[in-house]
């Protein structure tokens, strides 16, 4: 039986291509096929993630505990300051709230939290239960904020009502509404937004400081190390910088209707495309500042002579190892490809949870030929793939480590958990450092996998036999 026949839905088929098997066209952008367990976050968890890192905000999740504590710490974003967003608060609805509705507890829970945190803003998730019972979100975070002073904006989320990406729009709508409310005064006609950088490991920081060496101005990050006030005033800024084009593509895209604000679409992974975004931004501030070129150039040449030596060492190691990638958006999968190119290494597979037509067009034509593509994939094709292609290591976040290591393969998280900053032009040192670790790590010798592979029998039947000779009588 093959791979098809035994483990693809036939209603998935068109969102799988093998590249150089047929003309390239690829299902996407919609719901999740019932029952084929999709690797995709629900509406609720698409809205959290962008919205979680506004460190000086309360973040209130208008439901049963569970959809709490399943977004609680997403992410590893981190706050040079305030980090109430490290606190999860839920209403914590019970059986007699949803017979008689949760809207007296809901405003008492925020009356409370601001009470106790004093924060810029609140920010009421609505999840599935609250769809269906019908509580009027609107109503009570309108009363709360005429009381108390600050915006309490609904997040329409509902878990059930579409997908991550639905999510994404719940956010950008409601993080809009505090658009345009602050002073524009003083900023620089050499400024940006950062939008869609989650400041994972301290990634944000890398970027601006990018920007502060080029003479631009960061006036809100959004929304990793995100603050309330920043965000009101970001319709001043000269250009949206637009990174993880799913996340938060369609609040530039708000801005710029309403705002004139014009945007660019980047990525800060991997040396080529961290080095075209700053580009970019340059040629962008070209006509205001001629001299800006120059001093990018400067930085990227400065930033590259100490990198690429150090990336050679990585190559001679890893070349001609396989490499699979199934990340949220497609834009990071792009920039993924290019950079195990640079290591010498063959992406055999490359998929997103979310990605378009574009998207993926994008992707078919930088993969080699024989690459899987493959749109809101699920464990059980995963697993596949990853066997069919015997790769050696396997990029993803959170859901897709367990499966990487159940089959022995390598993992990198590149995604919720990360630790180790992976943007920018020492990002790229970082991974090639993780993917080096990984891929060479010794422990795969032990797994099944290499077994069957028949790799290292000699040192697996030698390792067997010290176990033996170990054990007690
Ligand atoms: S919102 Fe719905 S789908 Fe999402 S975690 Fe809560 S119950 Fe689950």
């Amino acid at each position: 039986m093959s791979l098809e026949q035994s483990v693809i839905f036939d209603e998935r088929k068109d969102q799988i291509h093998r590249k150089g098997d047929a003309p390239f066209t690829m299902g996407c952008n919609r719901e999740s096929l019932a029952g084929a367990v999709s690797q995709r976050a629900c509406v609720f968890c698409g809205s959290r993630v962008v919205l979680y890192p506004i460190a000086d905000a309360v973040h209130l999740v208008h439901g049963p505990i569970g959809c709490a504590s399943y977004t609680w710490d997403i992410r590893g974003a981190l706050s040079s300051g305030p980090a109430l967003h490290r606190l999860s608060f839920s209403t914590d609805l019970q059986e007699k709230d949803v017979i008689f509705g949760g809207e007296e507890k809901l405003y008492k829970a925020l009356v409370e939290l601001i009470d106790r945190h004093a924060p810029a803003a609140a920010f009421v998730y609505s999840t599935c239960i609250v769809g269906i019972i019908g509580d009027d979100l609107n109503a009570v975070c309108a009363r709360v904020s005429r009381e108390k002073g600050i915006p309490v904006l609904p997040v329409q989320s509902e878990g059930f009502k579409g997908n991550k990406r639905s999510g994404y729009h719940a956010a950008c709508k409601a993080m809009f509404q505090l658009m345009g409310k602050g002073s524009t005064e003083g900023i620089s006609p050499l400024s940006v937004n950062l939008l869609g950088d989650f400041n994972l490991a301290g990634e944000i920081w890398i970027i601006r400081e990018y920007f502060r060496q080029m003479g631009i101005e960061t006036v809100a990050n959004i929304t990793g190390d995100g603050r309330v006030a920043d965000i009101r005033r970001a319709h001043g800024a000269a250009l949206n910088v637009v990174q993880c084009s799913g996340a938060t593509m369609d609040l530039a895209k708000m801005m710029q209707e309403t705002f004139g604000t014009p945007f660019l679409r980047v990525s800060y992974f991997g040396v080529e495309d961290m080095a075209e975004s700053l580009y970019a931004v340059a040629r962008f501030f070209l006509q205001r500042d001629p001299a800006i070129m120059d001093r990018t150039r400067a930085l990227v040449r400065e930033e590259l002579a100490v990198l690429y030596p150090r990336l050679q060492e990585y190559r001679r190691a890893l070349e001609g190892k396989k490499a699979a990638i199934y990340v949220g958006g497609a834009f990071k999968a792009f920039s993924l490809v290019k950079a195990f190119r640079l290591l010498g290494m063959q992406v055999v597979l490359a998929g997103s949870q979310t990605g378009t037509e574009e998207d993926y067009q994008e992707l078919y034509e930088i993969t080699d030929e024989g690459t899987i593509i493959v749109d809101d994939s699920n464990p059980l094709e995963l697993s596949s793939f990853l066997k069919e292609k015997d790769v050696d290591i396997f990029v993803g976040g959170v859901k897709e480590r367990p499966i990487a290591y159940k089959l022995g393969v390598g993992f990198c998280d590149h995604n919720h958990e990360r630790k180790e900053p992976l943007e920018g032009f020492v990002g790229m040192l970082n991974f090639a450092k993780e993917v080096h670790s990984s891929v060479m790590s010794p422990v795969w010798r032990f797994v099944p996998r290499s077994i069957h592979r028949g790799k290292e029998p000699a040192f697996t039947e030698s390792l067997f036999k010290a176990g033996a000779e170990c054990r007690p009588n």
